[in-house]
């Protein structure tokens, strides 16, 4: 079965977190929610598989504002996305930080899906390989990886389905683990996204935000 990820970044209200809960009630088994880290409890109590979109690196201590894996793991939280760009380039998260997160993460037993990704103009491949070599230095553990070209974040510029056949065979040639296309998903393409053979599910973000269209989307991946 394909892993389908929602990510609500910073969206959604209480009121409308709780329509969300009742309205995907049916299909809960099928979708990992990342929602604002408030509302991760209100997914567990509803039995939904519930990530978080970032972590710290440390279990506990003076980091004020930050969420520790050691408190998401207690809480019952299975995922972390880790390296999403909004964190690279808004927070400015570099790649030492990011191992570090990985590192921290596995270490409670989260699952983690690491997020990378080329921008425009750069030698796409160079770029994967450098993320992948420091974001998992000395890391043996199973990592999930989600491909999202920067470029393809909430812009509807998607890349052929070949293209993105080519880079998940490439990055499953460095690492041998489930690799999810993210960028621009929506219901009017996920038809052809489904057809890429070696895909192992789907990072969404902007279209997760409208129950009418997961729902969508839902019906063609699983
Ligand atoms: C994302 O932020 O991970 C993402 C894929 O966003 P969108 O679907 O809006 O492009």
């Amino acid at each position: 079965m394909k892993i389908v990820v929602l990510n609500h970044k910073m969206n959604l209200n209480y009121e409308e977190i709780k329509k969300y809960i009742k309205a995907l009630e049916n299909y809960k088994d099928k979708v990992v929610i990342m929602p604002s880290s408030i509302y991760a409890g209100k997914f567990i109590d509803n039995n939904y598989k519930t990530g978080l979109q970032n972590i710290y690196c440390e279990d506990k201590g003076m980091f004020t504002g930050e969420i520790s894996p050691m408190q998401a793991k207690s809480l019952g939280i299975k995922y972390v996305l880790i390296g999403h760009s909004e964190r690279r380039n808004i927070f400015k998260e570099d790649d030492e930080l990011i191992n570090k997160k990985v590192k921290s993460a596995l270490k409670n037993n989260l699952k983690v899906i690491l997020c990378i990704g080329d921008n425009l103009n750069e030698n796409i491949n160079e770029a994967l390989l450098k993320q992948i070599t420091n974001d998992l230095k000395y890391i043996n553990e199973d990592v999930i990886i989600a491909y999202e070209p920067v470029y393809a974040i909430g812009t509807g510029q998607v890349p052929s389905v070949q293209d993105i056949e080519k880079r998940i065979t490439y990055i499953k040639s460095l690492v041998n683990t489930k690799v999810l296309y993210g960028g621009s998903i929506n219901s009017n393409n996920i038809k052809e996204l489904n057809k890429i053979s070696n895909l192992d599910g789907y990072l969404i973000g902007s279209s997760s935000l409208d129950i009418e269209e997961v729902i969508k989307i839902l019906e063609v991946v699983v």
